[in-house]
Order: structure tokens, then sequence, then C-alpha cells
């Protein structure tokens, strides 16, 4: 059974069949994961079974911007979990107030609801902008309406699933009528203005940057012009910065890059530095208000052991310079690659640290990242020709061109062995 599942996945295997095996007779099939199996990580390392290094190019899809296993978020972790995990928030504790307060001011914002995953922090925001919707726009009883983008992506619950348009995420788990989603083109500001002109509208939410999607960037001025266009119809803009915040981009927001501010934002995946889920809402005032006790909650949602780990996360993106270090080493990597648009590659696109690389080769995205594992470095296809490089943003210098010369040798070695995939 497991030679058939490894062949299936392509002809290099890499260690770990016993680890492999087990997950495929006893774990749900939700995952195609490359056939590496990890059992250690530090900074911008992982290490597979058989002892094998590599450098982590994807950084669990951007939850450990710090790097794996931080040493100061291990220990503000290890020590609260000696001294206080979780409390419920039927009570006050000692480190939620703080956090939240960090959190507004990093980002500023008014207010903070602290949550766990992503997709929850989404499912927040979206019912804090339909109560605002009922509550302060106006919106009759049962008619609000959030509008989102097409190949959007925040996650996998009903109501995510209700506003993708792939089929991949909501195929037989309807029905999702009643939602009252609306799907859009994203980066197209007319098809923005016609679809929120109308009064039912309460919120627009999209991602700066489409990472799921393929690393998707709009076109520069779009961000302002969502923000003027959702002022001038009342329509809440809530920014999924999910993935491209905490330095991601370049900057500590992705829609810094335009000095935008959204009514809401979501952030999640690195505000924990990867060590348990943390999400987090932040929002005006007068949005956030429409909260009021008994009308969301979550049981884990800012638990002292969370907020310990977020204060520790974000010190570290400060003190280390870690937005600075995302844009410079981000140009760096698109300068370098660049050099390789032509044979195998056809395009080089991204900011800051989240970019993606474009091959010519329709499937060829999986079999690179096979060889690319091979030769010591991870990262994941998105699509079947896009590969999405977000290493950890504590990368240095030598280590990016140490990357970028496994990749360049990489793309040759396939590029010599397939040459017709030039075509
Ligand atoms: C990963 C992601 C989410 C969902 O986060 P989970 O923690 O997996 O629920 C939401 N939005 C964006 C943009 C993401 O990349």
């Amino acid at each position: 059974m497991l030679k058939t599942a490894i062949r299936k996945v392509g002809s290099i295997t890499i260690g770990g069949e016993y680890y492999i095996e087990r997950e495929l007779a006893y774990g749900a099939n939700n995952y195609h994961p490359l056939p590496v199996v990890l059992c250690k990580g530090e900074g911008m390392f992982l290490w597979d079974t058989s002892g094998k290094c590599y450098y982590d190019f994807l950084a669990a899809y951007s939850a450990v911007n710090q790097g794996h296993c931080h040493p100061k978020i291990v220990e503000a972790m290890a020590s609260q979990a000696k001294t206080l995990s979780i409390t419920s928030r039927a009570f006050y504790n000692n480190l939620l107030g703080e956090t939240e307060e960090l959190l507004c001011k990093t980002f500023s914002f008014d207010k903070c609801l602290m949550m766990n995953s992503g997709v929850e922090a989404g499912e927040s925001a979206i019912k804090i902008a339909r109560r605002w919707g009922y509550e302060v726009k106006g919106i009759p009883q049962g008619q609000a309406e959030i509008v989102f983008c097409s190949n959007n992506f925040w996650g996998r619950t009903i109501a995510a699933c209700g506003s993708s348009d792939d089929p991949d995420r909501y195929k037989n788990f309807g029905p999702f009528a009643g939602l009252n989603f609306k799907i859009i083109p994203y980066d197209n500001v007319e098809a923005l203005e016609q679809a929120i002109s109308g009064t039912n509208i309460a919120g627009f939410m999209f991602e700066p940057i489409q990472g799921e999607a393929g690393v998707v960037i709009p076109t520069h001025g779009y961000y302002e012009k969502v923000r003027k266009l959702c002022t001038k119809h009342k329509v809440l803009m809530i920014a999924d910065e999910i993935q491209t915040g905490i330095g991601r981009t370049g900057k500590m927001l992705c829609l810094d890059w335009e000095n935008v501010k959204p009514d809401i934002v979501t952030l999640a995946k690195s505000l924990s530095g990867g060590l348990m889920p943390i999400s987090a809402v932040l929002g005006k005032k007068e949005v956030m208000d429409v909260l009021v006790p008994g009308s969301h909650g979550s049981t884990f949602g800012g638990n002292p052991m969370a907020c310990r780990v977020a204060q520790a996360a974000l010190g570290v993106i400060k003190d280390e310079k870690l937005v600075e270090n995302s844009e410079k080493m981000g140009e760096i990597f698109r300068k370098q690659m660049s050099k390789l648009i032509g044979g195998y590659i056809k395009e080089v696109r991204g900011r800051g640290l989240m970019n993606a690389v474009v091959i010519k080769n329709k499937k060829g995205a999986w079999d690179l990242c096979l060889k690319l594992a091979e030769n010591g470095l991870l990262a994941k296809p998105t699509h079947g020709n896009i590969i999405r490089f977000t290493p950890p943003l504590i990368i240095n210098e030598e280590q990016l061109n140490e990357c970028i010369q496994i990749i360049r040798k990489t793309v040759v070695e396939l590029h010599k062995f397939n040459p017709k995939d030039n075509d």
C-alpha cells in the first residue's frame, strides 16, 4: 500500500516510510504532503528522520516568520505553561489586557478580540461586520451581505467554504444558501463599486495579496481605491492579513504599502511565532463595540499562554528588525531569481519575503519541489505551475544566496533532464 502511495507522488522518496505509512493508514486523507518526514526545526532549518537538513522556504505557510523554535518565544511559552495556561474568559487574567494593548498600539487600532485559528478571526470579523450592519448602518434584519473576491482563501469552516469559488473547497459541503455572500473579481474597483453600492452591504473582506491563489498582487493603488469606495458606500473594509501581516511583505501590514487603514484587520499565523494557534481581530472602536457580553466568545481565546506567546512573538519581530529584513532580502531574492527567467521559469513576483515563481511547465511545480527537497530546500506548490517561496523572515544574506544557488542548480538540472518543458 505504501509503495503505491509513494509512487503516486513521484519517483523520489526521502526516508521516514514508517511515519508516512501510519498517516496513510490512520489519518484523514485531507492533505497531499511532499514525502519528507520532519522531526526537528531550528531557525531557518528543518531536519527529517534520516538526519537530512533542509532550508525551510515555506515557514508553515508564514506561521513561523520568526524562525523555528525561537528561544525567546519558546521560553515565554514554557514559563507560562508552568505558571498559568488558561483561565477561560469567565475571569480576568493578568496578561490579556496588556496583550490587547500591545496589539492595538502595534497596529494602530482601538480594540482587539483574541481568538485561536485564522479562520476563527475571519468568522469573527464577519459576525462583527453583520452586527455593525444591522445596528449602526441600519440594514434591514436578515439582509446583510458580505462581499469577497474570487480565489479568496481564509480557511475551511462552512462560511469560508461558502465564500469560495473553488469547487475543491465547497463541493458537497453545502448548502450555503442564506449566507448572502457575493464574489467579485480581485483587483477590480469597478466590480467592487457595483457590488457595494447596494444598501445592504456590511463588509468587503479581502487579502491584500492573495496567498493561496498563488501570490497574486493587485495593481498599486487598489488598497486606496478600496478604502475610498468602502467609505463612500459606508461598507466595512476588512483586510485579511493572516498571511501577509506581521512583516511577511516587508511592512508590518501589507496595507502599509499604500498607508491605508482598514476598519477591521485579521491576524493569525505568525502572531504566535508558530508555537500555538493564536489569532486576533483588530478594529476601530465604533465597529468593535457592537460586541457585548454574551454575543461572542471562545474557550481558549485570549488565554494567558497565548498572550505571553503573542507578546514574545511580536517582540522578536521588532527586536530583530524582521520587517526591514523581509523587505531587503525580498529585493535580493527577486533580483537574483529574475535572472533565471527564460528557460524554465516564466515569472517571479512578490513583495518582501512573500514570493512566487511561475514555471513554464504547467504541471512542473510538484516535480521541482521534489527535486528542491532532494537538494536541501523545502517549498510547496500552490498550483500546478506556481511555487511559493516564503522563508522565515530571519534569513540572512549568506543563507539567501545559498538558497538561490540551490534553486538555480535544481532548475538547471530539471531543465536539462526535460528540455521539452520549455515549449
Ligand atoms: C491561513 C489563512 C487563513 C486561515 O488560517 P487558519 O489558521 O488555517 O484557520 C485565513 N486567511 C489567510 C489569508 C490565510 O492565509
